[in-house]
């Protein structure tokens, strides 16, 4: 009985914690983009309208039906820790500050593959019927898309929490920089603004980073661009979208007077 009740209150707290940085981050990015800066910032803008009250009001139900699905994994997780199943480690957190940075980079990396060859898998058209067309339903997606997945998807999207804890000795405190890292990503991903300077794409940094025109693309177009914070898998499989660069040049290339 205690594990119940245990596993009860970490669904709680968990789903909660992720439902506030979901509710900060996209509120705060669509505060700005849509907002207070929209004039400002309208040349950036990837896809000329702007996503409508309907879409933002679906974005937000299916992201609340996630928030619970990542709630049921992590309290899961959280209980598979207290088992001593996984490698999470605890004390002083920067005791090791040197692993603690890698454990941090390491399971980037690890949900950047994750991402990009299961959002591969999802396109196979019986996969992406029930699983992954919830996600493309905004082809103009607002930074509240960020957790607008189908109960499967999120199931899929929430494995890197037992994947992340199982493959990588971590910290706890490790383990929140990456889940603020990539709530901070995936909202900036769909917010449908290209905030890269123009040079990023003649650099080594823009083959390797990901970036919004990357990710409005792939909701745009249902072709290509799979990645999540890297280039890399994109480019070493050779499914960028072949416009991409072209579209990234074009709406980094617009001046503020709309010229
Ligand atoms: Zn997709
Ligand atoms: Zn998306």
């Amino acid at each position: 009985m205690p594990e119940l009740w245990r596993f009860l209150q970490s669904l709680a707290a968990i789903t909660a914690e992720n439902a506030i940085r979901y509710l900060v981050f996209a509120w705060l990015a669509w505060l700005l983009a849509f907002r207070l800066l929209a004039a400002r910032w309208a040349h950036r803008k990837i896809v000329e309208a702007r996503p409508t009250a309907a879409d933002v009001r679906r974005e937000v139900l299916w992201s609340a039906s996630s928030i619970l699905v990542f709630g049921l994994v992590g309290a899961a997780t959280y209980l598979a820790v207290r088992a001593g199943w996984t490698r999470m480690y605890f004390g002083e957190p920067f005791a090791g500050v040197g692993w603690f940075v890698a454990s941090i980079v390491l399971t980037i990396a690890l949900h950047d593959t994750w991402f990009y060859w299961t959002h591969r898998w999802m396109h196979r058209p019986a996969v992406f019927r029930i699983v992954h067309r919830v996600h493309h339903r905004s082809t103009n997606p607002s930074p509240w898309a960020a957790y607008a997945f189908h109960p499967l998807e999120a199931l899929v999207q929430a494995a890197i929490f037992p994947l992340a804890v199982v493959l990588v000795p971590m910290h706890p405190l490790a383990f929140v920089v990456f889940m603020v890292w990539q709530i901070t990503f995936n909202v900036l991903g769909h917010t449908g603004h290209e905030y890269h300077p123009r040079w990023l794409m003649d650099s080594w940094l823009g083959k390797v980073l990901n970036t919004p025109t990357n990710h409005a693309m792939h909701h745009e177009t249902f072709r290509g661009n799979f990645g999540l914070y890297a280039n890399v898998w994109d480019r070493v499989m050779g499914t960028n979208h072949p416009d991409y660069e072209a579209r990234f040049r074009t709406v980094t290339g617009r001046s503020r007077s709309g010229a």
